[in-house]
């Protein structure tokens, strides 16, 4: 009988893709292994096996595979099943899931990439045919791969071709292997076997005596090993020992030393695992009770638990349950609270079965986390990772915790799968019949408003570890402020008075303003014209720092100019105020305190966030300026004053989530300030002290925000009472995209009628020369879901058959966050 299989090539294509196997191989493949096939006319790519069967391909004839790529599969079954419910949910190709999955050290491919030799220029007529045809292609496209030259030439063997255009000067050629998973070596030294009775010892150090540079790095080696009972690094001998690599090499040489290796994880763990688990209050007690029995008969439970309420332990008790049934734990946090304090924490009760797992991981990295999962090894036990440590192979989870559950950055943007992690992780954990547990102290009102309907369990916890009162909120009024002179830059009175007393009390502060930058944007006073990106369709922000404008956006920077370039006044002024300014501000307020400042960008590089927070920690810092990184469950016990520099640029924020979103922001902030016996202070500067969400945030009152807001979500129909699709049509022809999005509207009125909005250009509708705009699908909750998936895709498909917007992308955004 034939045998076939099909695969998931990484790509955005939505068919299945057969290939024909031989009779061995199809006794030999599984899904979820790796195989290489031909694709196209000449491309090569990795793909994996979803399922083997029988059934020749109709239209078609099958090609072969290339070649197998693994004894065993690295992908499982859970995971295929898995990454079929997010294409299907959110809309895209199982392939941009295996894509967004796959760590790229699992995707080899070796390509060498040709561009155009711009410093001379050829004259088409010393051109042979095939060169032409190549040096003309990369007038369109700056670089080619060699399988881009197969396809323009139709034929293999292309190298002579390369060769010739070489020759002429006319291109350049770089190879760009893609890196290969490397285990990291780490070299170690012992003493010979012959060596290692007393007496030979004895002769040896004798026989040194002449050499005491290499008796001396004998017996330091000796004691090392001695004292750590382990291995000895050559590293480790080096340094302890004084000695150069020299001497140890001619001690290797003379067999007196035996070097050897050990494959040792990138991914170490460097802690102590000796702590044990605090012991909960009543009140943590009574919630972890409460979990368990909402657990018994509800798949999903909510955590509401005020700041500092010492959910984390409750966690580690949950944890430990699951480790004892020898299940496994999925952690979710949003990327930024992943890096220090947590991670340690967790290290310290649980050492080396915390396997973590983040963006800044290399490929190498992320391949060690995979494989130790791919084994069940002992080290993948609790998996602690920012939002696509989702999509590993787990072996046997029990339980998934989604910590920050409200977190806007658990939903995946750009590019697709645009995934939501904490519902995907839901749906993983109903995969292998785990818990989810919801944490939070500001629920986001989609995981309340379940909570609320019986759909999730819910446990409330209010009180504060330690009895730790809730901050002291004041609202200071700054229109008042300002009438009355009592402003210096952007700090009122109070915020000074408070600062000054705080300071001389020894405690740190914290000063949140939502944006980066000196001042965002530049106005002429003259003309009133502000400098803009050439790219993007935004003003530039200032950055004083560098002494430049750069946009936020797609990152274009340029020099500060000295006049306007619209009139030549040299009155430019600021308006609104960033990160940067506060912080100059405070250093002419403050001289003798120690500022520092987190944001985007002082927080760029591996440990640039880790540094500022550790030196805040040892109390090298005295007041720390910085952008909503800071509300990412921190826990500093020095901290006693919290500053809101502004709460009117997020109340006023052109989105429908910008009121629970600056209540969750403000919360946040607010409970870093106090965290140990000192009651803390938090002052929120606003020109509108009566907006409820501030007087929300001030009493504390989630629950009344909770109704109003859903309140609002409601009249105006939007999540969680009607789900959203948002589809983006994209550009660098404003025509094209303006006329598709009519097109696009348009069909899609026709099924949904008055539940789409727009087509609308979005407040900011270029970016990177790109046209953007907006339609919005809102879906009651009694239409099916599916069906109405159906129908724009359908829609979808009988765009991209018109050619006229066959260029144009578009963008299907589930659930739009
Ligand atoms: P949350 O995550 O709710 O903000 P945490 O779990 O970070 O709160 O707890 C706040 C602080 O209280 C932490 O420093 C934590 O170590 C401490 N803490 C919480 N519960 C206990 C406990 N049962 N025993 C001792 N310390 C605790
Ligand atoms: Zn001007
Ligand atoms: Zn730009």
């Amino acid at each position: 009988m034939d045998c076939f299989i099909n695969v998931i090539l990484p790509i955005p294509l939505e068919k299945s893709f057969t290939y024909a196997i031989t009779q061995a191989e199809a006794e030999f493949l599984k899904p979820g292994m790796r195989v290489s096939v031909p694709f196209g006319k000449s491309k090569i790519y990795t793909a994996i096996v979803f399922n083997v069967h029988n059934e020749a391909p109709l239209v078609y004839d099958a090609k072969q595979i290339h070649q197998i790529l693994d004894d065993s599969p690295i992908v499982t079954q859970e995971q295929l099943q898995h990454w079929q419910w997010i294409a299907k949910y959110y809309l895209c190709t199982i392939g941009e899931v295996m894509r967004a999955a796959l760590p790229s050290g699992f995707i080899l491919e070796s390509e060498t990439v040709i561009s155009k030799n711009n410093e001379i220029v050829i004259n088409d007529e010393d051109l042979k045919d095939d060169e032409f045809l190549i040096y003309e292609a990369l007038h369109h496209q700056s670089s080619l791969k060699i399988q881009d030259l197969m396809s323009i030439l139709d034929k293999k063997n292309v190298l002579p071709v390369i060769n010739r255009l070489l020759d002429k000067n006319a291109i350049s050629v770089e190879e760009t292997v893609y890196q290969k998973y490397k285990p990291k070596l780490v070299r170690y030294v012992k003493l010979h076997s012959q060596y290692t009775s007393e007496s030979k010892l004895q002769d040896l150090l004798n026989e040194l005596s002449r050499a005491p540079k290499q008796r001396h790095v004998v017996m330091t080696l000796f004691s090392i090993s001695a004292t750590t009972k382990k291995p000895v690094k050559v590293s480790d001998l080096i340094k302890d020992g004084d000695a150069s690599s020299t001497v140890i090499k001619t001690l290797i040489d003379k067999g007196v030393f035996e070097a050897y290796h050990i494959q040792h994880d990138r991914v170490e763990f460097s802690g102590k695992d000796n702590e044990h688990s605090k012991q909960l209050n009543e009140y943590q007690a009574k919630a972890l009770d409460e979990i368990n029995q909402s657990f018994k008969n509800q798949n999903i439970t909510l955590i509401h638990g005020v700041t500092s309420s010492g959910k984390t332990e409750i966690y580690v008790k949950l944890i430990e349950e699951q480790l004892k049934a020898k299940k496994q734990v999925l952690y979710l946090l949003p990327e930024i609270a992943l890096t220090t304090q947590l991670v340690s924490r967790l290290q310290n009760y649980f050492g080396e079965k915390v396997a973590v797992f983040h963006s800044k991981y290399s490929s190498h990295e992320r391949v060690e986390v995979w494989n130790n999962m791919l084994r069940n090894s002992l080290k993948a036990q609790i998996i602690l990772g920012a939002r696509s440590s989702m999509l590993l192979p787990f072996q046997n989870l029990g339980l998934v915790i989604v910590d920050e559950e409200h977190e806007s950055s658990f939903k995946q943007f750009d590019p697709a799968p645009r995934y939501h992690a904490r519902d995907a992780a839901i749906v993983l954990a109903s995969i292998f019949k785990a818990k989810t547990l919801l944490g939070s102290a500001t629920p986001s009102l989609e995981s309340y408003y379940n909570a609320k309907q019986g759909k999730y369990g819910f446990v409330e916890l209010k009180h504060r570890f330690n009895n730790v009162l809730m901050p002291d909120i004041e609202l200071v009024d700054i229109k008042d402020k300002h009438k009355r002179k009592r402003m210096n830059g952007h700090f009122s009175d109070r915020l000074i008075e408070e600062m000054t007393e705080t300071l001389k009390d020894g405690y740190q502060i914290i000063l949140f303003q939502n944006r980066r930058g000196f001042s965002p944007i530049i106005e002429c006073n003259t003309c009133g014209h502000s400098p803009q990106c050439p790219n993007c369709d935004v003003s530039l922000t200032f950055h004083q720092y560098k002494n430049q404008l750069r946009c936020h956006y797609c990152g274009y920077n340029t020099v500060m100019p000295k006049t306007c370039e619209a009139c030549g006044s040299v009155e430019l002024d600021n308006k609104g105020f960033g990160t940067e300014q506060v912080e100059e501000e405070v250093k002419l307020l403050f001289p003798d305190h120690n500022v520092a400042r987190m944001d985007l960008d002082t927080t760029r590089g591996k440990y640039g966030y880790e540094k500022i927070i550790t030196a805040l920690e040892q109390g090298e810092i005295d007041i720390l300026v910085g952008t909503q990184m800071l509300t990412k469950g921190l826990d500093f016990r020095n901290v006693k004053l919290v500053g809101i520099m502004n709460a009117d640029n997020m109340l006023n924020f052109p989105d429908f989530r910008a009121h629970e979103r600056s209540y969750q922001l403000m919360t946040q902030v607010s409970g870093r300030a106090g965290r140990t016996d000192k009651r803390g202070k938090v002052l929120i500067q606003t020109y509108n002290p009566y907006h409820k969400i501030l007087q929300q945030v001030s009493t504390n009152d989630y629950e009344q925000m909770f109704n109003e807001q859903l309140n609002e979500r409601h009249d105006y129909k939007y999540p969680p009472i009607y789900r959203l699709i948002k589809i983006t049509l994209k550009h660098k022809d404003y025509q094209k995209v303006d006329v598709g999005a009519e097109w696009y509207a348009k069909s899609l009125r026709t099924v949904f009628k008055q539940h789409v909005l727009g087509p609308e250009f979005p407040p900011v509708s270029r970016i990177r020369n790109q046209y953007l705009k907006n339609i919005l699908i809102k879906i009651p909750q009694k239409q099916s879901l599916s069906k109405t998936k159906e129908a724009i895709i359908k829609i979808n498909n009988s765009f991209f058959s018109i050619k006229d917007f066959r260029a144009v992308r578009v963008i299907l955004n589930v659930d739009n966050y």
